[in-house]
């Protein structure tokens, strides 16, 4: 079987490199000449908005799949013409904008933050009045990683945020004083079965994921996060993988956003869990049956922002696995991960100790 993949990021390297066992091909397409799955596989450099290259992509493909959920509409639509394309596009829709991604929360009963839709100045501060400081404002699309967000936490920061951000549909919502962060993995096939990962325990910086780890030490959300992901599963028809991101407070989960896509909290499947995502979204786009979902043992997936760190020191350490992704090192890119992975929970926090200063963070930074 041919998968295509309209991205050619981190993402479609690791699902192609997951597939290649299965016998399956890849090609990928991605308007930078140097997008790190063309070193894995089959390249085709072109714009997402070009008919041409997407046609390319079609004519090769038995399956089309995406490594990111910003694809145009028009896109999706000329792909879906011409050959099978997973997820579907309305899951793609959705996940396009936050105020949408909300809307669908909310109709299915899952919790999020208190938030207003901002299209003024005017708006903004009456929005601020209402959910009461903090708050965070984000742009409604094309934001990730942090990117396109502000908090407000005075008065002050109000003028500057909408100036940073004002020119774009943006939403206010409550800032969340949460507990911890996690997420749910959840893979549906094309006959509807549906398959859950062990709830993942993550830790950001700056917008950015740093530290997953799985199983979570506190399960106890876990069904509530398999019955919210279930909900949307059905809802979107979804095929692939499907990722919620929730904050935990007062001991319930908050929905913070999801990706209808593989996802870095996910990382750690590769060697932590029976089958990996990447493999379990393949499976799931092609007609098989899914794979088993249940943990390996236990493990912490630490992402490599900027720079990679030291081969050596990483693979010194019990159970460690070293992800390299081929792109040129820049500040705040994700340019790898490492993953520990031991039976012993203790084993995979010792290792995480030495390994977090590797990576630019204290020992006991994640506590
Ligand atoms: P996002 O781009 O929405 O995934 O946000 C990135 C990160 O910013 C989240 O994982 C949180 O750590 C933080 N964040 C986003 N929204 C909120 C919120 N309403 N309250 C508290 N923290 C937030």
């Amino acid at each position: 079987m041919n998968v295509g993949i309209v991205g050619g990021g981190q993402l479609a390297r690791m699902l192609a490199l997951a597939g290649y066992p299965l016998g399956w091909q890849f090609q990928v397409l991605d308007p930078a000449a140097d997008a790190c799955a063309g070193q894995v596989a089959r390249f085709i450099q072109g714009d997402y908005h070009d008919e041409t290259p997407l046609m390319a992509l079609a004519a090769w493909a038995d399956v089309v799949t995406f490594d990111f959920e910003n694809v145009p509409a028009e896109a999706a639509r000329i792909l879906g013409q011409r050959v099978a394309v997973y997820p579907p596009a309305e899951a793609l829709a959705v996940a396009q904008d936050r105020l949408d991604e909300k809307t669908l929360f909310w109709e299915l009963g899952i919790p999020i933050p208190t938030f207003a839709t901002v299209d003024s100045l005017e708006e903004l501060q009456s929005a601020v009045r209402r959910l009461e400081l903090p708050t965070v404002l984000k742009t409604r699309r094309l934001g990730y990683d942090g990117k396109g967000q502000r908090v407000l936490r005075t008065d002050r920061d109000i003028e500057a945020a909408w100036q940073a951000l004002g020119s774009v549909p943006l939403i206010l919502e409550k800032f969340v004083p949460f507990e911890h962060e996690v997420s749910i993995l959840a893979v549906r096939d094309r006959e509807g079965g549906t398959v859950f990962y062990p709830l993942v325990e993550n830790h950001h910086r700056d917008g950015i994921l740093r530290l997953s780890q799985a199983p979570c030490r506190k399960p106890e959300l876990e069904q509530e996060g398999w019955d919210y992901a279930r909900r949307l599963l059905e809802r979107l028809n979804h095929v692939g993988v499907l990722a919620i991101e929730f904050f935990v407070k007062d001991g319930r989960l908050i929905a913070n956003e999801m990706a209808p896509r593989v996802h870095n909290s996910g990382h750690w499947t590769i060697e932590g869990a029976e089958t990996c995502q990447f493999e379990n979204h393949l499976r799931a786009i092609l007609g098989l049956p899914l794979g088993s979902t249940a943990a390996v043992g236990h493990s912490a997936m630490v992402n490599a922002i900027g720079d990679l760190p030291e081969r050596s020191a990483v693979l010194s350490l019990p159970g460690a696995h070293y992800h390299a992704y081929g792109k040129t090192p820049r500040p705040g890119r994700k340019v790898g991960h490492v993953t520990l992975r031991a039976d012993d929970p203790g084993m995979v926090s010792a290792g995480l100790e030495r390994l977090l200063p590797m990576v630019g963070f204290r020992p006991d930074e994640f506590g």
